[in-house]
């Protein structure tokens, strides 16, 4: 999403670090930098110029003093860290819950916005905190809308109140205020309303929401807005805040490559806080807003919170402490553990946005990599693996050539693809024993991944990770001096 401003962001800054001690000038010229990136970016007008406005004072006041200490452009960078903090709404506030159940939330948006989608990724993500909400389908304009929102809600096993078919049918403030009442016969401690949403801001709709508004009571009006919208999204933002009011907003489709400027533009203008972001069309991609994650990914310092929470969540801890024992212990790390692995990373989602999260992925040279990673690689690798007996996972050391070619055919790949998966296999083992005997120094620490297992991308390239089309930056295959016929074959091809 923020690809071209982090991009940027990223030059202004490798200028000012070479600078050493720093002018006035040298901040006029970050403070000229960063508007334009921020303006290209689609960042209202106005937002950019209070931003850069507080920028250039807050520097300039420390100006005499930082250049004192060692490092003067760390100071600006972290004035600039702040600030951006404060523009994607300072600290994130939380969903207020209803002293007496349930508490009711009331999506708003355009149509298309990603307001159903929402509503089940918002219900999976109060479901699994232990909460029982129920979805309430109270949109009935949008073709399929209500089907859509009973489709979501079985996936993810929450149940869907929908007395009316929709498709322009039924009164959908009654729904919502039936809505609301079965949920609190029934014991729902949560109720999720979906609305309908037209294709452009208009009387009609506004004051359907506002009706549904007032029937209900909402604890949280959420405005659902598509980030991809740019400069429109803030615009929307203004005038559903006058025709309806909201409580705060939900960036949808953070996934996109558009420029980002709603997402920077809107808590400032509206003056609500960015409260979840939807990344993408499965459930479960939806997470928090935290302004400060969101500053760091910017600013090219990575994600690495939000990478070592997902990592905790794919990794159950029956596998972590299997590795951490194993580890322990002395015992070789195996091709099974490696399977284990690899399925707890597919569960982790698509790899490009994990590697994105790490820090130093905003120079234009890794993003192209990033790009160019193939996703197919973690399921080709897998199928290779499950290919093999347990006998040969325990021990690829007995993978001759007939076993090779067998696991080849099985897996539908080329021996050459399983001959370059055992040689990474094997360096990973080799470096897990190099990690033991050190004493374990040089695991990636706090990473909630379990001990022994580096990251893939740059630092876990030995570990036998699945290296993509990016493998370039592979340190060159030493000559194999294997006795292996089928392996030779496929180097010599
Ligand atoms: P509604 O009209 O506001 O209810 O919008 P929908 O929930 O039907 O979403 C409209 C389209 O956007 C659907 O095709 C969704 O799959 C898609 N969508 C929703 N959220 C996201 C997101 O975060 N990323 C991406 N890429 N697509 C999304």
């Amino acid at each position: 999403m923020f690809d071209s401003l982090s991009v940027k962001f990223s030059s202004a800054f490798s200028s000012l670090r070479k600078k050493g001690r720093l002018k006035a000038e040298d901040l006029n010229e970050i403070c000229d930098e960063i508007r334009v990136a921020l303006l290209d970016s689609d960042v209202s007008l106005d937002v950019a110029e209070e931003f850069i406005s507080k920028i250039r004072t807050r520097s300039l006041e420390v100006l005499p003093d930082i250049n004192k200490g060692i490092n003067p452009s760390q100071q600006i960078f972290e004035i600039i860290n702040e600030e951006l903090i404060e523009i994607l709404g300072g600290n994130a506030r939380r969903i207020r819950f209803a002293k007496n159940p349930p508490t009711v939330i009331l999506l708003t948006g355009l149509q298309g916005a990603g307001k159903t989608s929402l509503a089940g990724k918002l219900a999976k993500y109060l479901k699994d905190q232990g909460n029982t909400p129920i979805l309430v389908a109270s949109d009935l304009q949008r073709p399929n809308a209500v089907t859509q929102l009973q489709i979501v809600g079985e996936s993810i096993g929450v149940p869907v109140f929908a007395p009316s078919p929709g498709n322009g049918v039924g009164d959908p403030i009654e729904v919502a205020r039936a809505g609301v009442k079965f949920a609190k016969e029934k014991m729902h401690n949560m109720v999720i309303v979906d609305t309908a949403g037209r294709l452009g801001v208009d009387l009609e709709l506004m004051k359907q929401a506002k009706s549904i508004r007032d029937a209900i009571n909402p604890q949280e009006v959420l405005f659902v807005v598509d980030a991809m919208i740019g400069q429109d999204a803030v615009v929307t933002a203004k005038a559903f805040m006058e025709g309806v009011g909201f409580d705060a907003v939900v960036l949808t489709k953070l996934d996109g490559d558009a420029r980002g400027g709603a997402a920077l533009s809107i808590a400032k203008a509206t003056g609500r806080p960015i409260m979840f972001a939807a990344t993408g069309e499965k459930v479960e991609d939806f997470d928090l807003f935290y302004p400060d994650r969101m500053a760091s990914r910017i600013l090219g310092m990575g994600d690495v919170q939000t990478l070592a929470e997902q990592a905790k969540k794919a990794f159950d801890s029956e596998t972590s402490s299997k590795l951490e024992t194993k580890f322990a212990s002395g015992e070789d790390f195996t091709l099974d553990d490696f399977l284990d692995q690899l399925q707890a990373m597919k569960k982790m989602g698509s790899m490009t946005k994990m590697l994105g999260m790490l820090p130093g992925m905003n120079s234009s040279a890794m993003k192209k990599q990033l790009e160019n990673f193939d996703e197919g690689e973690l399921v080709r690798t897998q199928a290779i693996v499950q290919s093999m007996t347990p006998a040969e996972r325990n021990d690829p050391k007995i993978l001759n050539g007939s076993r090779r070619a067998r696991i080849a055919l099985g897996s539908g790949r080329a021996v050459s693809e399983i001959n370059s998966l055992v040689d990474r296999f094997s360096q990973a083992q080799k470096m897990m024993k190099q990690l033991r005997n050190s004493g374990g120094r040089g695991l990636p620490a706090g990473m909630g991944l379990p001990s022994g297992m580096a990251l893939p991308g740059g630092m876990g390239q030995g570990m036998g990770f699945p290296s993509g089309k990016s493998s370039g930056n592979m340190p060159p295959k030493k000559k194999s001096k294997s006795g292996n016929p089928a392996k030779r074959a496929a180097e010599g091809a």
